[in-house]
């Protein structure tokens, strides 16, 4: 059945060849229990393993069921290892952390065996390992252990039992135990069992081969006459995917400890990439914001009179131009402009801030009367919104709440919470510090141009033409940086004030005169109109800005009185992108490298991690399993090591960012900067599986191969 024929093997050391079997010829009854004998270092196990097909021999060839292995492929060694070989390893070469059942079943899963319960649990009971079918391997004794091995080298009836040292770790007594138990379940078999023990050769075989530095020098009970009465065929092996599946849980599962670490060490290097991401992340996005944030304190203004800047030209410096005016323009903002800006698109803006110098004659009651002019208290209109959010985001409401009307009115406060001492002493009130409700609900009445002078202040106070308004609510101003508190109130009180005063008297004598107002000025003081002395267009976007721009130009190309206005907020957005493009390419640097010594530390570890399982490489080996199924079998527990690495990683970071968040927000104050985006998690839990396939996959197969060539 089995035949060595001239069998040579030299091992290939760095510092020379070595030759460990020579001229092997042996020929194999069918049954019979043969032992191979001789010194430590003479071939032994070499040989036995190139008879188990887990080493190659250099020359010569075997012969088995009068087929020569020289002419098999991967195919017909796994199908040989599975069918016909039994191995007994001296150092067990079992599963620890699986259980005496899973051990012995290995070997038939691989075979693709389909009811395998009675099989296992009868050779278990052969064994006499019956009480401990569920116990794991590390819990046995070393006695045990090897009957285990017993079990599973029988499990699949092979034709051939290899035994190599079987009991060299084992004492006398259980030595005796297992050679016994081998001899009694092998019966029928032909048992290979290789020894330096001359006792045990002696005692249980009925042949005896010796050997001495690789050569065959006696042999007890040679055969000569050769007849093979089968031949050998090969049935395919190929385990199914669940099966797979099965090992591999199995196999992670065995190995909790060392799965964790790898999963924690592949994950840490994740962790790290991710949180520079979802730092960079809430960078830009903060940055976007920021940029819209800075643009807003930065809106389109329109002035009476504005500076232009000089616009660079390419002339020579040996001359001197002369230039108009001082670079001066007087934007002339008349009712045909202001209706033109009135009718801005709304989508594009959020606000229009309206500067106005109209004047509003002021009347409070408290134990006796006072007269003020509104803009000693620095009356100013709140801004025209079409976004509600302008508002409430611009100007924080402290109390009270937000004006709805033309009778109402808001005290606008500064960061300090400071208030203007005139408005208080209007309310009599001398306190250094006041609880702000008691602001809240005082009433201001607004007089005619003409009632103004009137001295019965007392009738005029109440008269019915008055306009009484209310102060509602106190606000926080985050916009410009006041050193006062001011008194805001809506448009439509402008525009009531200027219904009531625009035909006054006052306004239809002619000859007004004022110091440091012109003419048209003094008139809007007056209430006669509402022309502002400024406007400030706050856009909605970026975008939207320079469509509010293209609307101002084409004002001018259709106008002969051009309206020049100013854009501070460009320069400014523009040094602002500067540093955030250098920012974000600095951070999306940071995350490419990091990136890169992610991919190849998850590499390493599993490479590493996987030249570890070389062991375990050799037991699924020994028991037949293809190159193949082995690499499915690492491949698919790299797949779900991959996943559960990226898996955690994701999750440790967006736990450990809410503390960065926290610590962030306490010491710059912004709030929510780190984010990770689901797009970015799904990057990096691909990355992860890929580096853990490639990392993995190129060792495995190398230590796949190499437990085929060499031993
Ligand atoms: P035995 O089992 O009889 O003790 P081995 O078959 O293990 O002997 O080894 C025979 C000789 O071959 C020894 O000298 C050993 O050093 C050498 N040898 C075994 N395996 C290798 C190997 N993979 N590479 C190089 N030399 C080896
Ligand atoms: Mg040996």
């Amino acid at each position: 059945m089995l035949i060595l024929r001239n069998i040579k093997k030299i091992y290939h050391t760095n510092k020379k060849d070595y030759i460990a079997l020579e001229n092997i010829n042996i020929n194999f009854r069918e049954k019979e229990f043969v032992a191979i004998l001789g010194p430590s270092g003479s071939g032994k196990t070499t040989l036995l393993n190139i008879i188990g097909g887990i080493d190659k021999y250099t020359s010569g060839t075997t012969i088995i069921d009068g087929i020569s292995t020289n002419i098999f492929g991967y195919k017909q060694w796994d199908y040989y290892r599975n069918n016909y070989i039994g191995f007994i390893f001296q150092d067990y070469k079992l599963f620890n952390n699986l259980s005496v059942y899973k051990n012995v079943e290995l070997p038939l899963i691989i075979s693709g065996v389909k009811n395998r319960r009675n099989k296992i649990i009868k050779i278990i009971r052969q064994v006499g390992l019956y009480d401990c079918v569920n116990k794991k391997i590390g819990e046995l004794s070393g006695g045990q252990k090897q009957r285990v091995v017993v079990a599973r080298a029988l499990v699949n009836n092979p034709k051939i039992i290899l035994a190599d040292e079987p009991t060299a770790s084992l004492d006398n007594k259980n030595s005796i135990i297992i050679m016994d138990l081998i001899k009694k379940v092998s019966k029928n078999k032909l048992v290979i069992l290789v020894t330096h023990n001359k006792f045990l050769a002696k005692k249980y075989s009925n042949r005896i081969i010796y050997i001495k530095v690789g050569k065959i020098i006696r042999d007890t009970n040679p055969l000569y006459n050769i007849y093979s009465k089968q031949k050998f065929k090969t049935n395919k092996t190929k385990i199914n995917y669940l099966t797979v599946l099965y090992l591999c849980v199995n196999n992670i599962r065995s190995k909790k400890l060392r799965t964790f670490l790898t999963v924690f060490a592949s994950s840490i290097s994740i962790i790290s990439i991710s949180l520079i991401l979802s730092l960079s992340n809430g960078f830009s996005s903060r940055a976007k914001q920021f940029e819209k944030e800075s643009f807003q304190s930065f809106p389109i203004l329109i002035t009476q009179s504005i500076k232009r800047t000089s616009i660079k030209h390419n002339k020579s410096n040996k001359y001197l131009y002369k230039s108009n005016n001082n670079n001066e323009h007087i934007n002339n903002i008349n009712n045909n402009y202001i209706n033109y800006i009135s009718k801005i698109n709304k989508s594009y803006i959020d606000a229009i801030l309206y500067n106005r110098i109209n004047n509003f004659n002021i009347i409070v009651k408290t134990n006796r009367y006072k007269k003020i002019r509104s803009y000693e208290l620095s009356f100013f209109e709140l801004p025209i919104t079409t976004n509600k959010s302008f508002i409430t985001k611009n100007y924080k409401l402290l109390s009270g709440r937000y004006p709805t009307n033309k009778n109402e009115v808001v005290i606008v406060v500064n960061q300090n919470n400071d208030i203007d001492k005139k408005i208080l002493e209007l309310f009599d009130i001398s306190n250094k510090k006041i609880k702000i409700e008691k602001i809240i609900n005082k009433e201001m009445k607004i007089l005619s141009n003409d009632d103004f002078n009137n001295e019965d202040t007392n009738n005029l106070y109440n008269n019915k033409n008055n306009i009484t308004i209310k102060i509602v609510g106190v606000l926080k101003d985050n916009i410009s940086l006041n050193d006062t508190s001011k008194i805001g109130y809506l448009n439509e009180l402008t525009n009531e004030v200027v219904k009531k005063n625009k035909d006054s008297k006052i306004i239809k004598n002619n000859n007004l005169l004022a110091s440091n107002m012109t003419k048209k000025q003094l008139m809007t003081y007056l209430n006669h109109d509402s022309i502002p002395t400024a406007i400030s267009i706050y856009p909605s976007s970026f975008k939207n800005k320079n469509k509010v721009l293209r609307y101002l130009d084409n004002y001018n190309d259709h106008n002969k009185e051009k309206i020049i206005y100013s854009d501070y907020g460009k320069e400014v957005g523009n040094y602002l992108n500067k540093i955030i493009k250098f920012i974000t390419i600095i951070l999306t640097s940071f995350s490419s490298i990091s990136l890169i010594l992610t991919s190849l530390m998850i590499g390493i570890i599993t490479y590493m991690s996987i030249l570890e399982k070389a062991n375990e490489i050799q037991i699924l080996k020994s028991i037949g399993t293809s190159n193949r199924d082995i690499i499915k079998i690492f491949k698919t527990e790299l797949l779900i090591t991959g996943t559960l690495s990226g898996l955690s990683a994701i999750l440790v970071t967006k736990i450990i960012i809410i503390p960065i968040n926290i610590i962030l927000h306490n010491v710059i104050g912004i709030n929510k900067l780190a984010n990770l985006t689901i797009n970015d998690s799904i990057v990096l839990i691909t990355i992860s599986i890929m580096m853990a396939l490639i990392g993995g996959y190129t060792s495995c197969v190398k230590a796949v191969k190499r437990k085929i060539t060499i031993s």
